[in-house]
């Protein structure tokens, strides 16, 4: 039988993977950590929202009745096109027929790496641990500190990024300040935080028309966020924040920042030997196959695709639209038939702000507040895999609704990044 690689096991390697469930090939799929997440609600983590079992599942289970396919948690290294054959860490070489790379993206910071210990994204479990702990160890250093200035620099909070991930933060750090933490401690205010949302373009949610992005901005900003735009960030250390605007140039003191500003595709599109894009993503044909292969699928965000001569974006219906497509084209060349050409189906876009605050566009219908909120919760819950996890979120947000409490609220590893050295001195 044919046997078919897929790298990544995210929202368009599962796709494709479910797709064949049915098909004479035999599949492996391999992918570097052990479970399937679900990125919308990694903020949840990050937050102490939820846990991490609620919006993750291990890739093993999830394909275990499906017999043709083989999981294997590896990390790929490289990919050999004309070798037919992809290498893990370890040095394994796996040979293919058919390979669909569903890698994903990664943080970009801009040629700014030094920024990613003190500013870290949010893309992985593990980086949601990382955030979580200092947003919470924030606030234990402030308890602790003496000195008023450097008590408020740790009451203040920066968001880096007015995009969908950089929104549900800043709106859910305010919450955490007023709301959650409200009479659990005896020498600071948690209420008095202060949360910076700084977005180097003009309006933040850039890619919902304007009217919706200055809604979103009205809600935040009643949430209690004070949301900079036009404000380019030029400086990150451990105890502040400069940002660049029409004012010239700003300090913030800040010792926790939070990175959601860029996103960079996979590495691992460089060793397909084709010319990536400015985002090192892959450009794909209609069918979602590199140039000259049609062995090779890339999906998702990794993939440079193009719709109805628009570029698709990289969000996880697309992925799994993509997934879909490159797993039936398999079939079309197994089968000698023609290929199928991708073709994007846009079922909106939703954006949560915080408790009661959305923005949601579906089709021409535009709508914000309770009501998008309410359909952003559905919508969530709905996509989230497993019956388990649907009723672990959909429990721990009726909780949190009523009481305000976030219930992941555990610090397990180690100081390290921004939060190394908590008592250096404050910026003049
Ligand atoms: C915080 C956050 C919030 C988001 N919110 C939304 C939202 O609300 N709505 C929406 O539609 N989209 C959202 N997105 C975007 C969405 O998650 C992505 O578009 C989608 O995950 C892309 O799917 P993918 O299959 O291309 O990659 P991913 O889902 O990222 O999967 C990639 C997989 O590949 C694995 N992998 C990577 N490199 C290797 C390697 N070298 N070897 C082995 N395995 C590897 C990874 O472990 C991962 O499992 C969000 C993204 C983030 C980060």
């Amino acid at each position: 039988m044919p046997h078919v690689v897929i790298i990544g096991c995210g929202f368009g390697g599962l796709a494709a993977a479910r797709e064949l469930a049915g098909a004479d090939v035999r599949i492996t799929m391999i992918d570097r950590s052990n479970h399937h997440l679900f990125q919308p609600l990694l903020y949840q983590v990050a937050t102490a929202g939820l846990s991490a079992p609620a919006i993750s599942a291990p890739i093993r289970n999830i394909l275990s009745g499906q017999r043709n396919v083989t999981t294997l948690m590896a990390d790929v290294t490289s990919i050999d096109v004309n070798g037919k054959s992809v290498s893990l860490e370890d040095g394994t070489r796996i040979d293919y027929d058919y390979l669909i790379v569903a890698a994903g993206s990664t943080h970009s910071y801009f040629g700014r790496d030094e920024w990613a210990g003190l500013a870290p994204g949010l893309k992985t479990l593990e980086d949601a641990f990382d955030i979580r702990r200092r947003i919470l160890m924030a606030f234990e250093y402030a308890e602790r500190e003496t000195d008023e200035r450097r008590r408020q620099e740790w009451l203040t909070f920066t968001v880096i990024g007015g995009g969908a991930t950089g929104v549900e933060m800043a709106g859910t750090l305010v919450e955490i300040a007023r709301h959650t933490l409200r009479g659990e401690f005896r020498n600071i205010d948690p209420h008095s935080a202060r949360v910076v949302l700084i977005e180097g373009s003009d309006r933040i949610l850039g890619a919902y028309p304007p009217d919706l992005s200055e809604k979103a901005r009205e809600q935040l900003q009643k949430l209690g966020v004070d949301v900079r735009t036009g404000s380019r960030v030029v400086h990150i250390d451990e105890q502040c924040v400069r940002y660049a605007n029409f004012g010239g140039e700003q300090t913030l003191a800040s010792r926790t920042v939070i990175w959601s500003a860029g996103v960079a595709a996979s590495p691992l599109g460089k060793s397909l030997g084709v010319e990536l894009d400015r985002a090192g993503r892959v450009p794909v044909s209609p069918e979602l196959n590199i140039a000259g292969r049609d062995d090779v699928y890339v999906i998702g965000d990794l993939a440079a695709a193009q719709s109805d001569g628009k570029p698709v974006p990289g969000v996880s219906p697309a992925a799994k639209q993509m997934g879909r497509v490159a797993a039936r084209n398999i079939q079309n060349r197994i089968a000698n038939r023609p290929l199928q050409a991708f073709k994007y189906q846009d079922y909106g876009s939703l954006a949560t702000i915080g408790r009661k605050a959305a923005i949601a566009m579906v089709g021409k219908f535009k709508f914000s507040g309770f009501p998008a909120w309410l359909f952003w919760l559905f919508v969530h819950v709905y996509f989230l895999i497993g019956f388990r996890n649907r009723v672990m979120v959909m429990s721990d947000w009726a909780w949190a609704y009523l009481t305000f409490k976030r219930s992941a609220r555990v610090i397990s590893s180690t100081m390290h990044g921004k939060q190394e050295t908590p008592h250096k001195p404050s910026v003049e």
